[in-house]
């Protein structure tokens, strides 16, 4: 079968044939004699790097043909941004849809296929519905998550919602696709088949021992995970390899790179960030290594993943996060840590799932006639352990997360509003994966429960007719968790301090926060003391509740770091001071400044004055103090280039447009200068006239 046998016109055969594709993969021939693309639902159960997403490629240019429209729902930002410009370069009119939740996003009206996450679709349904009337195709992406605590319930609750449309479902090798075929009503495509072969294989006393009984000793040196690096990188090999903290990614990465730039190996790359992180990755990336994780600054992610797609480094260092990101092969993929650890549960085996995901991660179609996938095990009873375990074993039944208390409040609001019955409440959960697999009626009870916290937290209303509250709809559209507009609600004043303002944004349970580290609590107990006064959520007895005092002194330090960060503290400092990497400080402020967001629209419902939250949340956005705003508003002045100005006198934007451009390019630089003129009407020409826009008049 090739591409011509499935009636692609000549435009799409040679646009595909550009990226690379010219015939099809086994597991897409199965897949294309179901009949997805006339439209019947299908769930595609494969390895990593089988070709799953030309089958979705596919099966939105037939929808588009039929002069439909299509929704294609990814995990990460970074996928959504990968297939964004793929069905770009295939010609489709696509849009991307990420970030803010409250909006309603008409523009995407405009497109014929929206490439997304299934949080930010989740938000685009609540608030625009009927925008999705002419979409008949909806394809999911590693429909695994469905098991995820985290993603699974907001995936499950879009998918039911288009449980009428045609669904394409793509996921990771598991054992009870079966089921989820079942519950969409799909075609089922299950394979192992792979492009590249993967060997998998257990490390032990200086040798492997892979699942075909083979074995290949490996020379020892300082440690083990050097040995078998060394040994990986021999032939123009490259190494993943996944260790379970980000501590662990450094040290080892560190300790390869010495070895590295002993053999003589060399990288010369810059990082992208003015962090200690980022000068501890150059060290590495010197020695041809690299290490990487969510700490990280996700443009220096974007380095190492660029770097190791073209051969400059030939090993990274990663944690597990690595392996659910973007399509990253290696020849030999080292599995350090398969336990992690959990606050909760202590040192804790990773589910096998995840494992196999990490091992999928072998064997690079160009450059490899195989792949191998090592575990580590430090004794041989761990050894066999290991491989009834992880090699000779079936990955986990994927189970519905749906029934958890976190995930119904969340949803169970949004399916009351407008309004609903309990009739429909019941319509719709019969319609769940979790009814599927466990029944309705369990379900229900929870929900049962569910709508009278709602009710006692006057987010709904209603007996027969369950109406959202005013309250409740502003949550639901906000796109908070109930328990934050509960929290945030009962947290508004008149005359609110900076420090309770933050912290109360902290104490929501959409902020993450950082954990205190030895010797922080001393620190946080005295600024607790000092300024119990500003605080708007009432401060735990720290004699009779120890655990919940602790935790809030975890939100007091991350309303700390954000306090820093809108008092201009540059952003090393801030990292240093708090032990923490730049891709935290970006989590922290861009969740931030979506719940400050919130705040201040909580704030406006209730009739309590806004102006401060108002502030604060320009200043979180911006990383700036009150006086800067007006400065910081104009497009290519962040807080750095804004102080700078301010503090010479050029505090507005008139003093902007007043001033000649050539002081402006003494303190920013020409090209800046020119931008910023721009941004405030004045056209600057070729010879550095400047005149206004519209009139034309010379200043
Ligand atoms: P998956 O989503 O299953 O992990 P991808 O769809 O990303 O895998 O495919 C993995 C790699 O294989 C990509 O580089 C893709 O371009 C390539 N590929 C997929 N299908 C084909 C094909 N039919 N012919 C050639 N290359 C293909």
């Amino acid at each position: 079968m090739d591409m011509r046998d499935i009636g692609l016109s000549q435009e799409f055969i040679s646009r595909f044939e550009k990226m690379g594709y010219t015939s099809f993969f086994p597991p897409q021939e199965d897949a294309l004699k179901t009949g997805f693309l006339e439209g019947k639902n299908i769930v595609v159960a494969i390895p990593t790097a089988s070709g799953k997403t030309l089958l979705a490629y596919l099966a939105i240019i037939r929808c588009i043909q039929r002069g439909k429209k299509a929704i294609y729902v990814v995990p990460l930002k970074a996928l959504a941004e990968e297939k964004f410009r793929e069905l770009k370069q295939i010609g489709l009119n696509v849009a991307l849809s990420l970030g803010d939740y409250d909006s309603g996003g008409t523009w995407l009206r405009d497109f014929d296929v929206v490439v997304t996450t299934s949080e930010k679709f989740d938000s685009l349904m609540r608030h625009q519905m009927r925008m999705f009337d002419d979409v008949s195709l909806f394809v999911v992406d590693e429909v695994h998550l469905l098991h995820s605590v985290n993603r699974g319930p907001t995936l499950e609750v879009v998918m039911v919602k288009m449980k009428h449309k045609q669904i394409v479902a793509l996921s990771a090798t598991i054992s009870n696709a079966s089921e989820i075929a079942e519950w969409l009503g799909a075609e089922l495509v299950v394979s192992d088949w792979r492009p590249v072969t993967l060997k998998k294989g257990v490390f032990s006393e200086n040798s492997i021992t892979y699942d075909d009984n083979s074995l290949h000793a490996i020379k020892p040196l300082v440690d083990d995970t050097l040995s078998l690096v060394a040994d990986g990188m021999r032939d123009d090999g490259q190494v993943l390899v996944f260790v379970n903290s980000r501590r662990s990614t450094q040290a080892v990465a560190r300790r390869i790179a010495l070895y590295n730039k002993k053999q003589g190996e060399s990288c010369d790359a810059h990082s992208a960030s003015d962090s200690q992180l980022g000068d501890k990755l150059v060290e590495c990336l010197s020695g041809g290594v690299a290490f990487h994780h969510a700490g990280m600054a996700r443009e220096d992610r974007a380095l190492v993943e660029e770097l190791f797609k073209k051969g400059v480094i030939r090993v990274i260092v990663a944690t597990p996060t690595l392996a659910a990101g973007i399509n990253l092969p290696a020849r030999r993929v080292v599995v350090r840590d398969w336990r992690r650890f959990d606050i909760n549960l202590g040192n804790r085996p990773i589910s096998n799932l995840e494992i196999q995901q990490m091992m999928g991660r072998a064997g690079r179609p160009r450059f490899d006639t195989y792949g191998e996938a090592i575990l580590m095990a430090k004794s041989p009873s761990q050894c066999t352990m290991l491989f009834d375990t992880y090699i000779n074993a079936p990955t986990e039944r994927i189970t519905s997360k749906l029934s958890s208390e976190d995930a119904l409040r969340r949803h169970v609001l949004s399916l009351c509003n407008p309004e609903t019955t309990s009739k429909d409440l019941y319509a719709f959960f019969e319609k769940t994966f979790y009814s599927h697999q466990f029944g309705t009626d369990t379900v229900m009870e929870k929900v049962a429960l569910t709508l009278e916290f709602l009710q006692e937290h006057a987010l709904v209303e209603g007996e027969e007719i369950i109406r959202s509250t005013l309250f409740g709809k502003r949550v639901n559209d906000l796109y908070i968790d109930p328990l934050s507009g509960i929290c945030l609600k009962g947290a508004l004043k008149e005359n609110m301090q900076i420090l309770g303002m933050l912290h109360a944004i902290c104490h929501t349970p959409d902020m993450p926060t950082f954990y205190l580290r030895k010797g922080e609590f001393e620190d946080y107990d005295f600024l607790v003391h000092e300024m119990k006064d500003d605080f708007l959520i009432e401060v735990p007895d720290s004699w009779y509740e120890p655990d919940k005092y602790e935790f809030f002194l975890s939100e007091v330090k991350t309303a700390s770091v954000l306090l820093d960060w809108i008092s201009e503290v540059p952003e090393r400092n801030i990292c240093e001071k708090y032990d923490i990497g730049p891709g935290d400080l970006i989590r922290i402020r861009e969740n931030a400044e979506w719940i400050s967001y919130a705040f201040k629209e909580i704030a406006k419902t209730f009739n309590y004055s806004h102006d401060d939250l108002y502030k604060i949340v320009f200043r979180i956005k911006n990383g700036v103090g009150p006086d800067l705003l007006e400065l910081t508003l104009i497009k290519g002045i962040g807080r750095v280039r804004a102080r700078k100005l301010y503090n010479l006198n050029i505090r507005t934007k008139g003093d902007i447009r007043k001033a000649p451009l050539g002081r402006l390019e003494r303190i920013l630089g020409r090209k800046t200068a020119v931008n910023i003129k721009k941004e405030v009407g004045i056209m600057v020409s070729e010879k550095d006239d400047l005149r206004t826009t519209g009139n034309s008049t010379l200043i």
